[in-house]
């Protein structure tokens, strides 16, 4: 199964603790009970975090081209 791309959202970065405009989704958080829940952090976190073994492969890959949409120019 072909993983969706990512996309900066609005949304609860784990590691700022605060809302972001630039969040993307770097995990889903399994619990014993309830449905699976989105682990997401800033862009800035997320690119940290994808350089950990905890990150899932491609993530890497995905928030640098999530930076480079970024700094394209505004329309
Ligand atoms: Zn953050």
């Amino acid at each position: 199964m072909r993983r969706a791309a990512l996309s900066a959202l609005r949304g609860w970065c784990a590691y700022c603790e605060a809302d972001r405009d630039d969040t993307v989704q770097v995990a889903v958080i399994e619990r014993g009970s309830g449905p699976p829940h989105g682990l997401r952090m800033c862009l800035v976190h997320a690119s940290q975090y994808a350089q950990t073994r905890h990150a899932p492969p491609g993530l890497a890959a995905e928030v640098t081209r999530l930076w480079n949409e970024r700094e394209e120019p505004a329309p």
